[in-house]
């Protein structure tokens, strides 16, 4: 996609996120793995003399280990951090090349002023069947027991990790739109693990994408997700600017999406423009013979 269809939007303050990224790839795609090491298996003896002796079953792979807060800080606490941004490294702003789908996704940020819930816009979503990636902090899940439960039940939706507090992810206190980040590596974690264990507990699974509140990161953050199993969803096309946007702006800027886009918006203002922006642009972009994914649906 061209850099001319990014949207670069000044930010309010409060605002979830605004801009978007440059880089396409994922650079945090290796090594984000712990260093467990592989036990190397048994080798099924070949038994020459023997007739038919079973076979040995290979063990399970192990599940990689997750570090600890205390294994996180020994490691990277002395980080000094070298970038500040939406698309920064570990940063995910777009589709893998070649994936013509678009993917949808909304955040819900919780808090004060923000824990509302956009019905129109999730219906709007049902009655297209066009499926989306919706990131859900701690405090609207706490606020929406009900309505979490409708959207973890629904196929059409994933769910993924949008923090514990809403904070920008920085090792050094870096803050965004006035929202103050975490200060290190051990925020950082509590800041993932808080809402990634509830909704582990909630899923019956880990979520297996991050994005931070106003969805800025520093590189040794950035390093801090992938270690605990996430990948960040960045975005291609900001498409309500933290619900600032009229429905007409929404209209436009999602519209405008092409193939291969990740489109940021919210679902947590149902007074703001969003729902109804989105529900005219989903009929031109049907139209046009576009595909919808969820994040999990493509292969990274
Ligand atoms: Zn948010």
């Amino acid at each position: 996609m061209s850099l001319a269809r990014r949207v670069v939007l000044a930010a309010l303050a409060g605002s979830a996120v605004a801009g978007c990224g440059v880089s396409r790839r994922s650079p945090h795609a290796a090594g984000t793995r712990t260093s467990g090491a592989p036990t190397p298996g048994p080798a099924a003896a070949p038994a020459p003399a023997a007739p038919a002796a079973p076979p040995v079953p290979a063990p399970a792979p192990a599940a990689p280990a997750v570090p600890t807060r205390d294994d996180l800080v020994a490691r990277l606490g002395e980080l000094t951090p070298s970038s500040w941004a939406l698309d920064g490294p570990g940063v995910i702003t777009g589709l893998p090349a070649g994936e013509q789908a678009i993917a949808l996704t909304f955040d819900a940020c919780g808090g004060p002023g923000s824990d509302g819930y956009d019905a129109a816009l999730i219906d709007t979503l049902r009655a297209r069947q066009v499926p989306a990636t919706l990131f859900l902090n701690s405090r609207w899940i706490d606020a929406n027991p009900d309505v979490f439960q409708q959207l973890a039940d629904d196929p059409l939706f994933e769910i993924g990790n949008h923090g514990t507090r809403h904070r920008p992810l920085s090792v050094s206190g870096r803050s965004a739109y006035g929202i103050a980040g975490t200060r290190d590596v051990g925020e950082v974690y509590d800041e993932i693990a808080g809402n990634r264990d509830g909704l582990t507990e909630l899923l019956g699974h880990p979520p297996a994408f991050f994005r931070s509140g106003t969805a800025y990161y520093d590189d040794v953050a950035a390093q801090v997700v992938g270690l605990l199993g996430e990948r960040i969803a960045g975005f291609t096309v900001n498409g309500d600017a933290g619900a600032t946007f009229s429905a007409g702006q929404v209209h436009r800027t999602v519209a405008a999406a092409e193939p291969g886009s990740i489109v940021i918006a919210h679902m947590n203002h149902p007074a703001a423009g969003t729902a109804a922006g989105v529900a005219a642009a989903l009929p031109e972009l049907l139209d046009a013979g576009n595909r919808f994914v969820r994040l999990s649906d493509v292969r990274w």
